[in-house]
């Protein structure tokens, strides 16, 4: 063949070539290109969250409070709704709810509408069976499955979680939040919120345009988790309550009375027991409220959502008066032997005789008896000598005019007035020594909490050092351990009295238990060391007293303080309950004096 018959061989093979390859593009460009950027759009990398399961909650002896378990919610997508009024009606017959209800979640989802936003909580299983008889007829309803929450018995202290709401996730998206994750709401479940939580995974799949997973990464990889992140569960908290304490406290409180029970051990604040009546279920937060049901939790005016122990303030009448004997001591102003004004059944102080509790009269006291028989008079009488606002800074110093820092959100201030605050409040020339005198017994413009009250006698047990009362003992994950010091600093803090008065102060409070004249001598048991001093709180002319208690056994190592609103007096009322506790305590734990 010549050079020039392969020459023309060549050109048509090359052309016939470049023909082949235009025709393919061409293929490629304008017939398959269709194709190809179908797939592209119609598949895509669905980014979802692994889910971390937030710790649990458990007492000292590891019994559950606070536990995960698996529920069914319903989510609605927004943008599938086809008919918002079929919508409603069909919800409202499966769950009872308004078409307000749908409204403000269409509004509050507005931004996420292709999204599964949680309707929702915690569906039961009547109502998911009805849902899946239905669910084909709303493409916009999906089940979705995730961890709620179990509380084993109710208080004051756990808190619950809650979905998080608007302004949270405005705050918090960026801190590993979405708009459908659940946070602590109130109680140690907020306080705790950043080890609880733990750190969501994240999961990554191809799917198609049906949200078929097509296992692509899968397939690529041979390991899944060359492309997930696996998620880090939160830590698990052990709290510093005795959780059968805890019932038995429950069990004896009468269940008709308000009230609020702390106990402490006094060597290191550790809260053992935290009651608060009555009590409320924080599991109905954990699913819709029935609006009924909440209408009437609202109305119901003993307030089963305040929590008495450390969130309510109230008159501490007599227990107070260890803090005027306290003063009085340390100011040598009076010592264990220095006896007042003879108590006649009151005191005559100006132009107005005030009276003592007893009519019948104490005779005169010196501190001790004063506090074992609670005399009014002996402290009026101490009253004159003490400049209120030096007073004031020794309440404080005792920790009863500010929040104690008990990890336990949102806490009470407690109150205590100072000459200015009168003047401001009665004008120039109210009488500062008339306040005095009230203040003295534990009465007047002073508000404490439960939970102030008990840790001021745990300090007095404790030879003056005040322990900060807290209720985590640890939280645990794998090998890592966090105690209370790694969140809160000043564990402790010395009480403003000398050994030596805190010892003058316990005499009394030791001879209200032990002698028949003392006002709790109901709590005496032989052979055993309880201390302690009642109170009655005046509070509203023609309503009962608060009835306090507020103690401590030696032996056990507590500090036990009783508050029963409205409910009569503090020896007749307060004092049994204690004892009861003490009892329990004595027969049941012992001591923990030993790490446990
Ligand atoms: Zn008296």
């Amino acid at each position: 063949m010549s050079n020039q018959s392969i020459s023309q061989i060549l050109k048509v093979i090359m052309y016939v070539g470049f023909c082949i390859l235009i025709i393919g593009l061409a293929k490629l460009q304008i017939v398959d290109g269709e194709l190809y950027s179908e797939y592209a759009k119609n598949n895509y990398v669905k980014k979802s969250r692994l889910e971390a399961n937030r710790g649990e909650i458990f007492d000292r002896n590891g019994l559950p409070i606070a536990q995960n378990y698996p529920a069914i919610h319903l989510a609605i997508i927004p943008g599938f709704i086809k008919d918002v009024d079929s919508l409603k009606a069909f919800l409202s017959t499966c769950l009872n709810t308004t078409s307000e209800d749908v409204d403000k979640f269409l509004y509050d989802t507005r931004f996420r509408t292709y999204r599964e936003n949680i309707f929702i909580d915690n569906l039961n299983q009547q109502q998911v069976a009805k849902f899946a008889e239905y669910v084909n007829y709303f493409p916009e309803l999906r089940f979705s499955i995730s961890n709620t929450r179990k509380y084993h018995i109710p208080n004051h202290f756990t808190g619950y979680i809650g979905r998080i709401n608007q302004q949270e996730y405005a705050r918090l998206k960026d801190k590993d939040y979405h708009y459908n994750s659940f946070l602590g709401k109130t109680g140690i479940e907020k306080e705790y919120e950043s080890i609880l939580k733990g750190i969501d995974g994240v999961k990554l799949n191809l799917v198609d345009a049906k949200g078929k997973d097509l296992d692509l990464f899968n397939s690529i990889t041979q390991n899944r988790n060359n492309i997930n992140i696996p998620p880090v569960n939160g830590m698990d908290l052990f709290l510093t309550i005795d959780l059968k304490l805890q019932k038995f406290i429950d069990d004896s409180f009468p269940p008709e009375l308000r009230g609020a029970v702390v106990v402490m051990n006094y060597e290191n604040g550790e809260v053992l027991a935290y009651v608060s009546r009555p009590e409320f279920d924080q599991n109905i937060f954990m699913s819709k409220i029935p609006n009924n049901v909440w209408e009437s939790i609202k109305a119901d005016t003993t307030k089963p959502f305040l929590d008495r122990v450390s969130k309510a303030v109230y008159p501490p009448g007599s227990v107070f008066k260890v803090i005027t004997a306290g003063y009085g001591l340390e100011n040598n102003i009076i010592n264990r032997w220095t006896k007042l004004s003879y108590c006649d059944g009151g005191l005559q102080i100006g132009d107005k005789y005030v009276k003592c509790w007893n009519r019948y009269g104490h005779g005169r006291l010196n501190v001790i008896d004063a506090l074992k028989v609670s005399c009014d008079v002996f402290f009026y009488d101490l009253s004159f000598r003490i400049d209120l606002d030096n007073f004031c800074y020794f309440v404080k110093d005792y920790m009863l005019s500010e929040k104690t820092g008990i990890d336990v959100p949102n806490e009470a201030n407690g109150f205590f007035p100072t000459t200015k605050w009168y003047k401001n409040m009665y004008g120039p020339y109210t009488s500062i020594r008339g306040h005095m005198v009230n203040l003295s017994i534990g009465q007047g413009e002073m508000f404490m909490t439960p939970l102030q009250i008990c840790a001021l006698f745990a300090g007095i047990a404790n030879e003056g050092v005040w322990n900060k009362p807290h209720l985590l003992k640890k939280a645990v994950k794998g090998d890592s351990v966090l105690t209370i010091t790694d969140f809160i600093e000043n564990l402790q803090v010395r009480l403003p009295n000398s050994l030596e008065n805190i010892s003058i102060i316990e005499e009394g409070l030791r001879k209200v238990i032990t002698q028949r004249k003392g006002t709790a001598h109901s709590l005496y048991r032989p052979n055993r060391n309880i201390y302690g001093k009642t109170g009655s709180a005046e509070h509203k002319e023609g309503k009962e007293t608060h009835a306090w208690f507020a103690g401590y056994d030696k032996d056990s190592k507590i500090a036990v303080t009783v508050f029963v609103q409205e409910g009569g007096g503090g020896g007749s009322v307060a004092a049994p309950i204690a004892g009861k506790i003490f009892d329990y305590y004595y027969k049941n734990i012992g001591s923990y004096n030993d790490e446990n």
